[in-house]
């Protein structure tokens, strides 16, 4: 049973799909006039988590992206750059695909483009027209007029009176009231356009997801998605186009998700806020990031905070996942040695030996353990999509490997043919759940820290062997002030002494 938060109840839900065993999802997209940002990236990465559990599920799944391809941002883009609105957009559409391919984001089912569903946004819009939705000035623009909307504000929990209230101060005259929107815009001079009922012009934003929806998914479908800035005005205005136009108030997206925004220091990440995007310089979109840091380890960043969280991205989280990642990575690694020996013919020893029954008993624990994680791990992501709290399954799983491995490796565990089958399946799950997940799919890479570390726990160990010494020393020459200052400054080097009845131990804090 999977529960979901649906924002339009403020609650969450049992997930009752549509169609039986199909998931229907519109994620709003990008406008590409730049590269997106660790905070753009954030939906993409959750939604294809979520489609990747769907589909191990057994679920058929329908994914729909925008790319909102005609805005005034490309439009100024293009003209400071003396090239044309198309030039910017396919640049930075190519960006973003690059961006996401290297973040393992699978590829949705169709990608429509403003300029490429200019015909149903059109009808749409006379639709809205006829049916007195709309009004037409004598400029061109038209706009959506929310005034027989009795459910307008019921996603973003607002009442019309306070929206009014908080609208801006200079109101568009033309307008019958204030918090009407536009469905088309009349072309500017120098500006592209569409020819349309209403003439030369192009669309306002919000038009084109209602559009886009009805066009590829139909009139119902299960889930949208976006960013949490996005549920006001942008998904009020979808869903009063939608209902409005089909004449249903049931019509339209059936669950709301909205993630959570990015944080540094606390703030949004925003490409608005220009000093944080100069503070984060060279560290800001995803193409930059990806220049120091492993795609898969920010997409394992990304889903390590339940998705309507908010997150803070900065430099030394990052480096915190990558050692995490490392430490995923080399279960993964044990495995696949593992693995080769079954193949190899190595877990064949004869049944008879007199160790057969702690050897069944030992790996036999660890699929024990590895099936009931895997639960876990699918309770976790039924349980409104909680990647976080499944990647944490997934790095007990890593441990118990890594235990097993261990033994292993010392000869404590002598394989034997049952075993091998286990190992297998147990690397079957692992990877079940690094696939929902989505790592794995890059060159894993092989952890060489254990070494390094190993080495210097063999010198630290002997180095603590002399200062506790020479402090039984100090200590059998009664002089406390030099055992004290020995225990003391350990103490804040993070090394606890005790004094035992068998001598002084010693451990980290
Ligand atoms: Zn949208």
């Amino acid at each position: 049973m999977i529960k979901v938060f649906n924002t339009m109840s403020r609650s969450k839900e049992i997930f009752k799909p549509l169609k039986k065993d199909e998931v229907s999802i519109y994620c709003c997209g990008v406008t590409p006039y730049n590269a997106p940002h660790i905070g753009n990236a954030r939906p993409f990465v959750i939604w294809d988590a979520i489609r990747r559990f769907f589909k191990k599920l057994g679920y058929k799944v329908r994914y729909i992206q925008n790319f909102t391809d005609v805005d005034d941002k490309i439009i100024n883009a293009a003209n400071e750059k003396g090239v044309t609105w198309k030039e910017i957009s396919e640049k930075y559409i190519d960006v973003y695909f690059k961006s996401m391919d290297a973040l393992n984001v699978r590829r949705a089912d169709f990608y429509p483009k403003v300029s490429e569903t200019m015909d149903d946004i059109i009808k749409m819009i006379q639709g809205l027209v006829d049916k007195n939705f709309a009004y037409v000035l004598d400029n061109g623009d038209v706009f959506y007029s929310i005034e027989q909307n009795k459910n307008y504000g019921k996603l973003s929990d607002r009442k019309l009176s306070e929206m009014l209230a908080g609208a801006r101060v200079e109101v568009d005259k033309r307008k019958h009231n204030p918090m009407d929107f536009a469905l088309w815009k009349s072309a500017k001079p120098g500006e592209p356009y569409w020819e349309s009922p209403w003439g030369k012009g192009r669309p306002g934003w919000h038009i084109e997801c209602s559009a886009m929806s009805l066009k590829y998914l139909g009139e119902k479908f299960d889930f949208h998605g976006g960013g949490s800035d996005l549920i006001f005005p942008h998904h009020e205005n979808e869903i009063a186009q939608s209902q409005a136009f089909l004449g249903d108030e049931n019509s339209f997206a059936q669950y709301w998700l909205h993630n959570g925004f990015i944080t540094n220091g606390n703030e949004k990440v925003s490409k608005s806020n220009e000093e944080m995007v100069k503070k984060n310089k060279g560290f800001f979109t995803v193409e930059e990031v990806l220049t120091k840091y492993p795609g898969e380890v920010i997409r394992l960043l990304l889903l390590q905070t339940h998705y309507r969280n908010p997150l803070e991205f900065n430099e030394d989280r990052v480096i915190e996942t990558r050692e995490f990642f490392g430490k995923l990575a080399k279960a993964y690694w044990q495995l696949d040695d593992l693995a080769r020996k079954v193949h190899a013919g190595e877990f064949v020893k004869d049944t008879s030996e007199k160790n057969f029954a702690i050897t069944v008993s030992q790996a036999g624990g660890l699929v024990e353990v590895a099936e009931r994680l895997l639960a876990n791990f699918y309770a976790a992501m039924e349980d409104d999509f909680n990647t976080a709290l499944a990647i944490t399954h997934m790095f007990e799983l890593s441990k118990e490997i890594d235990n097993y491995y261990r033994e292993f490796a010392e000869g404590k565990i002598s394989p034997v043919k049952i075993d091998g089958d286990i190992i297998l399946r147990v690397q079957e799950i692992y990877m079940e759940m690094a696939e929902i997940i989505g790592i794995f799919e890059q060159p894993v890479p092989v952890e060489k820290e254990e070494e390094k570390s190993d080495d210097n726990s063999e010198l630290v160990e002997s180095l603590m062997k002399i200062i506790i010494s020479i402090r039984q020393d100090a200590r059998a020459a009664k002089n406390w002030a030099v055992a004290d200052k020995i225990r003391d400054e350990l103490k804040a080097a993070g090394i606890i002494v005790e004094d035992t009845p068998q001598g002084a131990v010693w451990k980290k804090a």
